[in-house]
Order: structure tokens, then C-alpha cells, then sequence
């Protein structure tokens, strides 16, 4: 039995899908003016591993995640510049090319992590009617009124305003820096629709007149459209809480009158030398920075699968270095399984199963399952142990069926000049010269290597 964490009720609960079988789940996606960073990507790897847990436990999914590329200003509430206008005005570059750009960035992101794509991807300026008639609907309906520069939702006509976030009112207005309009009725109220002014690059036709729609109508006619009126599950970062899913909730549930979404979740945040990770910090890393720094997205993975989703988790280099250390030993230790025999007294894997399976459905504890997993292949080495794990990882998404092919790439990582004295020392040792061989060794250590002898020849780690 799943159970899952709903950030409405505060409680884990139960998972009852809306059709047997089947689950609908919105995602929020990104904001496509810059390219992702690895906190972005961890909430990403969070839908994913939900996702897996999902399949896992025989659901099919129809998994929805939109593509920002319009309304998002610069602060969640409605202050500032629109992002993608902002950039597009810096670079010259038209908005549609930064965010085809960087979308398709992420979309190579995503893949390098093994993040799989959702069923449908769906980008907010092509449904730009859908907003409309939403918004339309809204203003019909006396939900939303219009002032001079756009059109806002009236939260004094949804009483349960405030019960995603659990915030009073005062602390809304502080938190989320809510702008003080004159001429809104409620400080809180917010924009479901804007109105440009001539400067604004990306603007449509409405009834009234040239504009744009606001950020959090976009998840709500997206989602409304592909989903239904009621759907199983919405994820997002735990920024999303106060302002953008609680002002999704307040669009959806006024028009709709029912409950709209039946499981909120939301992944924490990942930090930097526990602070923020942001730009201007220079510390909002993006994975092909990794990359060029030496490490696999999979180790990135990995590194992130050691918190649970709940938890904040805090990014330092040293702690990517233990989980490129980990991995390895991961991939050295199941490629031997891969090749090890089945045993004649077999271990008694039924026993590690049911804890990964209890794991993963107690809201998706992979931190656990990892565990589970790390006892399972210290185990006496047996092929079976090798098929579990590859299992498991139909949920951990760590590619472990290419485990060998991992160690072996690794092992080209050894620089030319090394691999040479490695092979002049097998040399040294085929010819009895053990002084020469020990030199040798000393010269590798002194490069900062480390040289085993193995069955095969040697193996070299960096030190
Ligand atoms: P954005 O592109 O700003 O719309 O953000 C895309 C996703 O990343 C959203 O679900 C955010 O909640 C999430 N997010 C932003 N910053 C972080 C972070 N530091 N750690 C984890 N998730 C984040
Ligand atoms: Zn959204």
C-alpha cells in the first residue's frame, strides 16, 4: 500500500487513485529564461522517483508538466518584469528563441539524469485560449474583476483562500511580498491576466485588450485541460506552497466548486553550503557544469537520491565526491554480482524485496531503499543479487544495468602518462625487476594514483 505525504492535510495518506489503475499527476515545470540549475532538477528528480514508484506498483500515468514561457515575473507575486521579456530584451533574441533554447537544454538535462519525460509536455504559449476563456469564465462568474492593468482574482470570494499554505493573511503579505495595489481589493489578489503596454514583447488579444496571462492561470487551464476537473496528484518545489499553487487552487476550486487536486506534493529545497542557491551567488550549478567539473549526471543522481524529498539537502562538493565514491563501488560491486554464479545455499532475497517495496511505498523513501540495497550487495556474489537490484532500480533510475560499462568508462578516466607507468611496472614485474616495479609504483603514488594488483593486471584509482 502507498502512502504519500499531502502537503493539504499535512498528514501521509493513503493512495487512493480517482480511476482504478490509473493515475493523472500535473507537474510544474520550469521557467524557461536561463537554463536549469541542479536545485531545479532536484525537485525534477523527486516527480520522477514518484513516477517510478507509481509504474512500480502497476499504475499507468498520464503525467502532464508545462513549460513557462510567459508571465513568470521576476517576484512569484505579481511585481516585477516578466522573465522571459526581461531576457529577451537583454539579449535581442526573441522570447520564442530562449525558451526553445532552454528547453530544450533542460529536456538533454533531464535525459542525462534519467529523468523520464512526462506523457504530455506542454508549453503556456500555446494555450493562450485556454487561459482566456478560463479567465473569462472567472471575471462571468464574479471571481475575478478588472482594475488598470489587468485582470484580479477577488480572494474574499473563495473563503478557504489560505488552506494550501496555512498562512494567515498578514503572513501572506509579508512572505510573499504581495504588492500593495491601490486599486486591488484584497492586498493578496492577484493577476490572472495582464495588460502590456507597447514595450511588452509577447502580448495577445483579449477582451480587454493587448496582454498577457498571469503565471498561475497557466498551470490551472493546463492542467484543467488535460487532466480533467479532478486529478490525482500536483507536484512542485515547496516555494510553489504560498503563492503559485495556493493561487492555482483558489482559480481551479472556485470555478469547479470540488476539490480539484486529491494529493499535493512538494519536493524541499536544495542548498548550497547550506545557503541559497541563486545566479548571483555563482553557485546555481547546472549539470553539464558538473560534467565538466568530472562527475556523471548519474553521480548527481545518486547524490540526491541520499535525501528524502522532504528533507532539505545540501549541496557541497565533498558531498558529491562520497557519491561518486559510492556510485563506483555501487557499479564495481554489481558488475561482479553480474558475473558471480548462482549460489548453492541462495540468500534469502524475498527478505530485501519487501523491505524496497516498503520503503518506496512509506512516501517514496529512496534514502531507505538505498539502504536496502547497499546490505543486498554485500552479499556472497550471486547473479540474482545482480537481477533484484536491477529491479530496484527500475525505481532509483541509477542505469545499474550499465554498471560495467560505468566502471569501464571510469577506468579510461586514467590520464595517458599513468596508464604507461602502470604498464611499465606489469612490464617490470613480468621480467622479476621488482626494484624497478616498486619505483615505478612510488612514481604513480607521487602523481596521486593509487595502484592495485588484480587478478587481470592492475587497477589505478585517483587518490
Ligand atoms: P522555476 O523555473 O523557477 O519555475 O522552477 C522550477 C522548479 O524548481 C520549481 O518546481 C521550483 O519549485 C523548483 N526549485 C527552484 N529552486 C529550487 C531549489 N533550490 N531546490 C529545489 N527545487 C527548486
Ligand atoms: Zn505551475
Amino acid at each position: 500500500m502507498l502512502k504519500v505525504y499531502n502537503t493539504l492535510s499535512r498528514k501521509k495518506e493513503e493512495f487512493k487513485a480517482i480511476k482504478e489503475g490509473e493515475v493523472s499527476m500535473y507537474s510544474c515545470g520550469p521557467t524557461v529564461y536561463n537554463y536549469a540549475h541542479i536545485g531545479n532538477l532536484r525537485t525534477y528528480v523527486f516527480m520522477d522517483l514518484l513516477r517510478r514508484v507509481l509504474s512500480y506498483d502497476g499504475y499507468s500515468i498520464n503525467g502532464v508538466m508545462n513549460i513557462t514561457d510567459v508571465g513568470h515575473l521576476t517576484n512569484d507575486a505579481d511585481e516585477g518584469e516578466d522573465k522571459m521579456d526581461k531576457t529577451a530584451k537583454a539579449t535581442g533574441k526573441t522570447p520564442a528563441e530562449i525558451a526553445d533554447y532552454y528547453t530544450s537544454v533542460f529536456m538533454e538535462d533531464l535525459a542525462k539524469i534519467n529523468v523520464e519525460t512526462p506523457e504530455i509536455v506542454a508549453k503556456a504559449t500555446d494555450h493562450i485560449d485556454d487561459m482566456l476563456e478560463y479567465v473569462t469564465r472567472l471575471v462571468q462568474e464574479g471571481f475575478a474583476y478588472e482594475i488598470s492593468d489587468g485582470i484580479y482574482f477577488d480572494i474574499s470570494k473563495f473563503p478557504k483562500y489560505g488552506q494550501l499554505s496555512r498562512l494567515n493573511l498578514d503572513e501572506q503579505i509579508a512572505g510573499a511580498r504581495v504588492v500593495i495595489n491601490t486599486e486591488k481589493r484584497n492586498p493578496q489578489d492577484f493577476a490572472v491576466w495582464k495588460k502590456a503596454d507597447r514595450s511588452h514583447i509577447q502580448q495577445w488579444q483579449s477582451p480587454w485588450g493587448m496582454g498577457y496571462p498571469g503565471w498561475h492561470i497557466e498551470c490551472s487551464a493546463m492542467s484543467q485541460k488535460y487532466l480533467g476537473e479532478t486529478f490525482d496528484i500536483h507536484t512542485g518545489g515547496v516555494d510553489h506552497i504560498p503563492v503559485h499553487h495556493e493561487n492555482e487552487l483558489a482559480q481551479n476550486e472556485a470555478l469547479t466548486k470540488a476539490k480539484v487536486v486529491d494529493y499535493w506534493m512538494h519536493g524541499e529545497f536544495m542548498l548550497v553550503n547550506n545557503g541559497k542557491m541563486s545566479k548571483s551567488l555563482d553557485n546555481a550549478y547546472t549539470v553539464s557544469q558538473l560534467q565538466e567539473l568530472g562527475y556523471s549526471p548519474l553521480v548527481f543522481r545518486y547524490f540526491c537520491l541520499n535525501a528524502h524529498y522532504r528533507k532539505k539537502l545540501n549541496f557541497t562538493f565533498e558531498g558529491l565526491d562520497a557519491a561518486k565514491v559510492s556510485y563506483e563501488r555501487l557499479c564495481g560491486l554489481l558488475s561482479s554480482h553480474s558475473r558471480g554464479l548462482a549460489l548453492v545455499n541462495p540468500v534469502d532475497l524475498a527478505a530485501y524485496k519487501a523491505d524496497f517495496e516498503r520503503a518506496v511505498n512509506d512516501d517514496v523513501n529512496i534514502p531507505m531503499a538505498l539502504g536496502t540495497l547497499w546490505k543486498m550487495v554485500k552479499e556472497p556474489l550471486c547473479s540474482d543479487v545482480y537481477a533484484l537490484a536491477l529491479q530496484m532500480d527500475k525505481i532509483f533510475g541509477l542505469s545499474l544495468d550499465k554498471a560495467d560499462e560505468y566502471m569501464q568508462s571510469i577506468k579510461e578516466e586514467v590520464p595517458l602518462n599513468i596508464a604507461s607507468l602502470a604498464d611499465a611496472r606489469l612490464q617490470a614485474k613480468a621480467e622479476k625487476n621488482w626494484s624497478e616495479a616498486d619505483r615505478i609504483r612510488c612514481e604513480i603514488v607521487e602523481l596521486g594514483y593509487n595502484l592495485l594488483d588484480t587478478k587481470e593486471g592492475y587497477e589505478i584509482k585517483k587518490i
